[in-house]
């Protein structure tokens, strides 16, 4: 039986998804075979691979001015590229939100002058900070930051002010989960294991006025460019992830595209939300207007109700609902193929246990 998975990543599918995957998994449209088996080079996948690209360009409302790849090595591999393909001054400011923010200022650092312009880390990340222009340094190549904080549970609710600095983003956990305007936008990337399908692919949208500033040392894996010029191509992509991300936007088109899906995201999270703020049983750390509505970490009155919580929770058919190990508690991931009825499952079965065990 299917469970109501909350994993932070890699996380649930549609089942309508995996059904038609698990359809065409022996014989791909006639093929004979499985995307898993066919070539790279060959009629099928270069199907593939353009409607893919189609798709989130029409999804996300990708400018014209913008390429899209799709490639291997996970949002982790962007922490390196993102210095070295934007290296004109080898200069660059991050805005620090959490744990994956950090990490991406820890990888440029190696590289140059890369320094922390803005952080919510006086108050365990639990809230996202002001900026302004003037939080940046003059002659930046980018400005870096996280839209949604996996671990914390923080969102950007607004798109920092950098004058012309380019911006540069880790959409990892919420692209594809509410609109948002690409031109304000240098780079977005995101590895795909949370919105947009299995993990093993990346996607990586890029300006074309960003695309020759690259170190001369940066290697020919790591350059957008490389990828860009062979339309994902220059090497053997992630073939299998890529179709099943495509299979994904398929199907969250067919539901009405970002817009409709961001209405339902928002009505999930409220559910959950309302919920925790209306009992003192549980909590959730997060500065209100800075919620995520894709990762809710929340905790009971105590680490062994916690405990407690997760074990019976497991058992009810409600799973990986444990918190990162730096926050302890619990998170519910709630990403765009989470369906309602799963949260309504878990606040249900939260109602219940604080009756237990009030
Ligand atoms: C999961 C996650 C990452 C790490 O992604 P990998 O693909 O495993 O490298 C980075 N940033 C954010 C915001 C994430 O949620």
């Amino acid at each position: 039986m299917r469970k109501y998975n909350f994993s932070a990543g890699p996380s649930v599918l549609s089942v309508e998804v995996l059904e038609r995957v698990q359809s065409q998994l022996l014989d791909y449209e006639g093929t004979g075979m499985s995307v898993m088996e066919m070539s790279h080079r060959s009629k099928p996948y270069e199907a593939i691979n353009n409607e893919t690209e189609a798709l989130i360009r029409e999804l996300m409302g990708i400018p014209e001015n913008y390429d899209v790849i799709f490639i291997q090595g996970g949002a982790n591999l962007q922490f390196e590229a993102i210095p070295l393909n934007l290296a004109k001054n080898k200069k660059a400011d991050y805005i620090v939100t959490g744990n994956w923010a950090e990490k991406a200022l820890k990888e440029a650092k190696k590289f140059g002058d890369y320094v922390e312009a803005a952080s919510s880390a006086d108050k365990s990340y639990s809230y996202i900070p002001a900026t302004s222009r003037k939080s940046f340094r003059d002659g930046i190549d980018y400005v870096h930051y996280c839209h949604n904080n996996t671990i914390f549970g923080t969102k950007f609710n607004y798109v920092p002010d950098t004058g012309n600095v380019p911006l540069v983003c880790d959409f990892s956990s919420s692209i594809l989960s509410e609109v948002v305007d690409v031109s304000k936008y240098g780079v977005i990337y995101a590895g795909a294991q949370k919105n947009l399908g299995p993990a093993g692919v990346t996607v990586v949208i890029v300006r074309k006025d960003l695309q020759e500033q690259f170190a001369p040392l940066c290697p020919t894996m790591l350059k957008w460019k490389t990828q860009i010029d062979n339309k994902s191509l220059y090497n053997t992509p992630p073939c299998f992830a890529t179709y099943v991300a495509m299979e994904s936007m398929r199907w969250l088109k067919k539901l009405g595209g970002v817009k409709a899906m961001q209405k339902i995201n928002e009505d999930k999270a409220a559910l959950l939300y309302n919920f925790i703020d209306s009992t003192d049983f549980y909590t959730n750390p997060v500065n209100k207007a800075d919620r995520s509505i894709m990762n809710i970490p929340f905790k009971s009155p105590s680490e062994e109700l916690d405990e407690k919580f997760l074990k019976e929770a497991t058992a009810a058919g409600l799973v990986t609902l444990k918190g990162h190990k730096v926050q302890g508690g619990m998170r519910a991931s709630i990403y765009n193929a989470m369906p309602v009825e799963g949260v309504k499952a878990l606040v249900e079965f939260m109602k219940k246990f604080e009756l237990a065990n009030k």
